[in-house]
């Protein structure tokens, strides 16, 4: 994908004035929320003013303020009622998510499920991961001890709605730092409920804070003297910029960016799983996923075989109606979405992939007729210089590739600026260790599909980004790390 969207139309203008307070501000672009599968305006809200958002970022220091001297336990009760909002109005939650954005119903539900665990994870094991370690040197005692950075600026993808925001802030929270969110422009209800969500939970005011404002309000938060870190999760452009606007402030960041993940298939590999779990794999979201794979790389031996079932499976996938349950595969969440997929189909076919499904949008009936629909599609035989062969297509297209032996397996997976997961199916155990170690990717599946887990850390590295979110590695970004040493 690689383009980052509303900034560039949204005319809101900052200024900073002073010793960082915001002064001058005036947006005209407001904020929308557009069903992708009919067209329909759910929702404008307007910008935040310049005087909102001033009043927003002193909330959000003063709510630190407090906020820090909170204990692990009251931490992890209002964590823990978060959990329970979460888990008894999922089905109000996902109805939001799914028409916001367009992702199948069921999957919007245990995405809700999902950030109900990650609540429970840091509720629990916060305190732990934070204890003082105690390290023995010439000192009567020197320890290490973990303490919140201040208030976290989080800018957030549309694609999991949610997911993306909680596994941010349940970590921020428990750690005892305040956050605010700007989250894409094209999920503003999905934002004003996280913010809620927090709120009722028994979070100080200000402790949570939803900033609906446009892409280029991020440089002049950023700037502000309040706030002390970011993180971003989205496309690569807005990572650079998101880091060097923070490189010049010296502030910390975390960021989680885009994929163009392998899926290798090996001979010795359970076929018919690697098939229906690549499907998924891909088709995830409708297709709208970092992790989702995208490059499936398979053995020569089995190539054949896995193209046909490959393609066999695809096409019997339900485009459709993303709030039907027999619905597979629902709209891109944005025109610009789906007109960069077809950009980079159509130029991938002209410099000779072969199209073996798809390849082109869906024509649905009634208030469908005019949603973001495009069949779920196949490239084969693609060249070195076709987008197809190593960017991120974020959409339900895949690309396959035939190789020779475990060396061009790796050697091709490893052929992409990215390096966030990558899947390698084989039973073989030498095989499986090179996959291991050679892949270069911040996390390596074997006989699986790439998926986040509270318990795992998840990050990528190369152009896909730095930093880890979830597990205790995740908490541990946003703290100062601070060594204690006492005579
Ligand atoms: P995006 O266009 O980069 O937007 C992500 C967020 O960044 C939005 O809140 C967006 O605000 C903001 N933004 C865009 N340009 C910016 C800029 N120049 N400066 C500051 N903020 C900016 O990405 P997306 O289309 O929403 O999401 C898809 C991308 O996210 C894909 O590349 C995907 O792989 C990646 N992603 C990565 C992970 C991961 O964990 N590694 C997870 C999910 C998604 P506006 O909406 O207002 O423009």
């Amino acid at each position: 994908m690689g383009q980052s969207k509303s900034s560039q139309s949204n005319q809101a203008r900052f200024r900073l004035l002073g010793r960082g307070r915001l002064q001058s501000y005036n947006s005209i672009m407001p904020i929308s929320s557009v069903n992708p599968a009919t067209q329909e305006a759910l929702k404008t809200f307007a910008a935040l003013t310049a005087e909102q958002l001033d009043e927003k970022l002193s909330r959000a220091l003063k709510a630190f303020l407090d906020h820090r001297r909170t204990t692990f336990n009251e931490r992890a009760s209002m964590m823990q009622a978060a959990a329970e909002i979460l888990e008894s109005e999922k089905r109000d939650f996902a109805r939001l998510m799914t028409l916001e954005m367009g992702k199948p119903l069921n999957a919007a539900v245990q995405e809700a499920e999902k950030c109900a665990l990650v609540c429970r994870y840091y509720a629990e094991n916060a305190e732990r991961q934070l204890a003082d370690e105690v390290v023995e040197t010439n000192a009567t005692k020197s320890f290490v001890r973990f303490q919140p950075l201040g208030v976290v600026l989080a800018v957030m993808p549309w694609n999991f709605p949610f997911w993306q925001v909680f596994r941010f802030a349940a970590p921020a929270l428990m750690a005892g730092n305040a956050g605010l969110l700007k989250h894409a422009s094209n999920v503003p209800q999905c934002a004003l409920a996280i913010e809620e969500i927090f709120q009722r939970a028994g979070f100080a005011e200000g402790a949570f804070q939803t900033l609906l404002v446009g892409s280029d309000a991020v440089q002049t938060v950023l700037e502000d003297k309040r706030v002390a870190a970011a993180t971003l999760t989205g496309s690569e452009p807005a990572g650079r910029s998101v880091a060097s606007i923070a490189g010049k402030q010296i502030r910390k960041t975390v960021l989680e960016l885009g994929g163009s993940d392998p899926f290798i298939v090996m001979p010795s590999a359970d076929f018919e799983q690697a098939v229906t779990t690549a499907v998924k794999a891909r088709t995830i979201n409708n297709g709208q996923s970092c992790i989702a794979a995208k490059r499936f790389i398979v053995h020569e031996n089995i190539y054949g075989e896995f193209e046909k079932r490959f393609v066999e499976v695809i096409k019997a996938l339900r485009v459709g109606d993303p709030v039907e349950a027999s619905t597979d595969i629902g709209p891109l969440a944005t025109d610009q979405i789906l007109k960069d997929l077809e950009d980079q189909v159509t130029v991938s076919v002209a410099a000779g992939a072969k199209l073996l499904t798809g390849g082109r949008r869906c024509e649905l009936e009634g208030e469908l007729a005019r949603g973001n629909f495009y069949e779920p599609t196949v490239l084969a035989d693609i060249p070195r210089e076709a987008p197809a062969y190593a960017d991120e297509i974020f959409g339900p297209v895949a690309s396959l590739f035939r190789v020779a032996n475990i060396d061009e397996a790796i050697a091709l997976a490893n052929a992409t600026t990215f390096g966030l997961g990558a899947a390698a199916w084989t039973n073989d155990a030498a095989e499986r260790d090179r996959f291991i170690n050679e892949i270069e990717a911040g996390s390596v599946f074997i006989n699986g599909m790439v998926a986040s887990d509270p318990r795992l850390p998840f990050g990528g590295v190369k152009n896909s980004g730095y930093g880890r979110e979830l597990s205790y590695f995740g908490i541990r970004e946003f703290v100062n790390i601070k060594t204690v040493w006492i005579k």
